[in-house]
């Protein structure tokens, strides 16, 4: 339990610069090319838990509204 090749959890501005409204939490288990994701977005205040494919770069769109939640700087090496 609890191994995973990536880890996130940080907070995301919105378009108004407030710097907590949104945030995003993601995590890939090391077996595994699929993020679980919970997010909230800063827009539109959606809040979800997903699973999406992890690609970089690691992008999280919101399902309600469509603002793109950036997640720059990721860690780790592809193998
Ligand atoms: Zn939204």
């Amino acid at each position: 339990m609890g191994q995973y090749k990536y880890v996130t959890n940080r907070t995301i501005p919105n378009k108004a610069g407030e710097e907590s409204k949104g945030f995003v939490r993601a995590r890939v288990p090391n077996d595994s090319d699929t993020a679980e994701v919970a997010y909230k977005c800063p827009e539109c205040e959606h809040q979800e838990s997903t699973k999406v494919p992890f690609t970089r770069p690691f992008n999280i769109r919101c399902s309600k509204c469509g603002t793109l939640m950036k997640l720059p700087k990721l860690k780790g090496k592809k193998k």
